[in-house]
């Protein structure tokens, strides 16, 4: 505040000892006192009215004091319930008639036993809140303070709009926004939950609801089409299921009932053709008429297994078994119906859909540098997100996806993906790729990586792709031939896995490499490892007669750390410098390893 106030000066000058005024003087000053009390007053009435929340005050013997005019509009309270000196009794017997429009005994008894309770949290002498809800819909939190003379300030604030935020954030964990219907997360928490709650002889059915060719809506329609289609299927859902049912989204096209009750399983059954006659009766969006069908798979609880976990897997069992065989419709589980059906082959059928449902990320391995001790690059390993085993490694999947051909996208998709991150990092790092022989073999991989090149905006010296050395085993003309075109891109090339198949010499002469990665058996210390670290020296010492770098990967120790900078390896990568991770973690990964290796420099 930039003046003093008045009401100060007042105070001070009224400290000097009056008598020694004479009679005009006193007169005065009593005056100037009396007008910095009604300016004192004035701010404070204009302070109190401009509030946002509601302010009252009553003395010990529950009379009004003083209230504000948002208390006045809160409670909608007429002038005369706001004079000082009213008693409390008639303002909230006021608002207890304005609220509920009755009048009664009833209404008493209730009002004195708040007056009791209210009286008795004052006593305590500590601040106390409640929450009254409106009957015009406002929520308001109430604070009272008590005073030290018996009397209590109350302070009412409307948190009406925090509420609804409130609500509407609880909505959005609990339901799928597209569809407006539960979400995973949701379901498996209702479905738990009513597991939970069966009591003896009684059942529940669930009901796991797949759409027949919804890719195929997708790619011919784009996905705005896609995702109306996926609303007004859910709509017909929750409109074909009893109010007691539970119907939810689990993810893509993917959806799922529980059907709560004494479920005999013609009732089941019921339930399913009913949900599969409603889904397939045509839809009109956006001017074209679409067709689609379901197929299901059904459990029964406590029947067909006793956990959550147990029973999803076999209602996934149930509708594999419908779908694999190419039919549609709809299967209630039975004992043994999913022992045919390998856990190979349900990968296999997963890791066709598994790209346009986003279920793969990139994690990244940094490649530090021997000579900056800098990350100078970071490799792109894939991860597939399985909706009910977890987290795949590349191990395990990239066989299936390489037998079944979905390589050839997937590894489109990798290449997009790392040069779109890739972007947003420092300009001195480059990504790293693999490379899978089928790519090369379909055809236009060239045109595939400038295509990913220029729509991320990345140039090509910040590109670097790995070949494994086994690729070149199987392949030669082609691959050199494709090598080449990609070299003069201007991306780099790498011969990933050196030492691990053949590790002959041949391999490194087949074409000019920038790198080579020297494997990490070649690396690992076994017993009598001096061998091994002669040989690691003289990998990299004729790699750099060839004129290429090399990195030494699987780097897990100290030890192996200090034996391949001193065999005279470029470049380190492996667990001890950082396990891959997570695109998001990268950041502060990245920060880490410049703090721990910048000392080495
Ligand atoms: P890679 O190219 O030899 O990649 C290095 C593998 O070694 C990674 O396994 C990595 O997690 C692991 N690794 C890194 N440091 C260490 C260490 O210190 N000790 C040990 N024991 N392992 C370490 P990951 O991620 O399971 O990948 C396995 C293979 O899958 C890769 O071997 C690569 O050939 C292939 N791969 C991964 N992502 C892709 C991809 O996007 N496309 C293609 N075509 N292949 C990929
Ligand atoms: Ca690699
Ligand atoms: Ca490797």
């Amino acid at each position: 505040m930039g003046k003093e106030p008045a009401f100060d000066r007042a105070s001070h000058e009224a400290a000097d000892p009056s008598d020694q005024l004479n009679d005009g003087a006193r007169a005065d000053l009593l005056l100037e006192q009396k007008r910095s009390l009604e300016q004192l007053n004035t701010w404070f009435e204009v302070a109190l009215n401009n509030m946002v929340r509601g302010l009252s005050m009553f003395d010990a013997d529950q009379r009004l004091i003083v209230c504000n005019k948002s208390y006045r509009q809160m409670y909608s309270l007429p002038e005369e319930l706001t004079q000082p000196g009213t008693p409390l009794t008639d303002i909230v017997r006021y608002h207890v008639r304005h609220e509920t429009g009755r009048q009664g005994a009833g209404e008493d008894a209730k009002f004195s036993r708040w007056l009791t309770e209210h009286r008795t949290k004052l006593a305590e002498g500590r601040s106390f809140s409640q929450i009254q809800h409106l009957r015009s819909g406002r929520t308001l939190l109430v604070t009272y303070q008590p005073l030290a003379d018996g009397g209590w300030v109350d302070i009412q604030e409307d948190i009406t709009e925090k509420r609804r935020t409130e609500e509407k954030i609880e909505w959005l964990a609990h339901h799928d926004a597209l569809t407006g219907v539960a979400n995973r997360f949701y379901f498996r928490e209702t479905f738990e939950q009513a597991l939970k709650g069966l009591g003896k002889g009684q059942s529940l059915a669930l009901h796991w609801l797949d759409l027949d060719e919804f890719k195929e809506v997708n790619d011919t329609y784009g996905h705005p089409i896609g995702d109306a289609l996926l609303k007004a299927v859910a709509q017909r859902l929750r409109a074909s299921i009893r109010k007691t049912d539970f119907l939810a989204r689990l993810g893509g096209d993917e959806f799922a009932i529980i059907q709560i009750g004494a479920v005999r399983s013609d009732q089941c059954e019921r339930l399913a053709k009913r949900l599969q006659a409603s889904i397939s009766k045509p839809y009109n969006i956006l001017g074209h008429t679409i067709t689609i069908s379901a197929s299901l798979g059904i459990v029964r609880a406590p029947g067909h297994g006793r956990t959550a976990d147990e029973l999803l897997k076999n209602a996934d069992i149930a509708l594999y078994s419908v779908k694999s065989a190419g039919r549609r419709g709809f299967e209630l589980y039975r004992r043994g119906c999913g022992q045919h059906i390998d856990a190979q082959h349900r990968l296999e059928a997963d890791i066709q859909t598994a790209l346009s449902r986003d279920q793969f990320e990139l994690h990244y391995q940094p490649i530090l540098s021997l000579r900056t001790h800098h990350v100078s690059s970071c490799e792109a390993l894939l991860r597939w997100r399985h909706p009910r085993n977890g987290m795949i490694s590349p191990p395990e999947f990239l066989p299936l996806a390489e037998k079944t051909g979905a390589i050839v996208d997937i590894g489109r998709w990798v290449l997009g993906q790392a040069c779109r991150d890739a972007t947003r990092w420092a300009d001195e790092l480059t990504v790293t790729v693999n490379l899978s022989l089928l790519q090369f073999e379909s055809g236009d991989l060239t045109s595939v990586v400038q295509k990913a090149l220029s729509d991320a905006g990345l140039p090509p010296s910040r590109l670097e792709l790995e070949i494994s050395e086994a690729l070149l085993e199987r392949d030669k003309g082609k691959m050199r031939c494709t090598l080449e075109e990609l070299h003069r891109l201007g991306v780099g090339i790498t011969l990933d896995n050196f030492g691990k198949a053949t590790g002959s010499l041949s391999s490194l002469r087949s074409f000019p490499f920038d790198k080579v990665k020297i494997d990490r058996r070649l690396v690992r210390e076994v017993p009598g490892g001096a061998d091994n670290a002669a040989i690691v020296k003289a990998v990299a010492a004729l790699a750099e007669t060839l004129g290429m770098g090399t990195v030494a990967e699987g780097i897990e120790t100290l030890d192996e750390f200090n034996t391949v900078a001193r065999a005279g390896c470029n470049k380190a990568q492996g667990f001890y410098i950082s396990r891959p991770v997570p695109v998001g973690e990268l950041d502060a990964v990245l920060s880490e390893c410049a703090l721990r290796h910048s000392h080495a420099a």
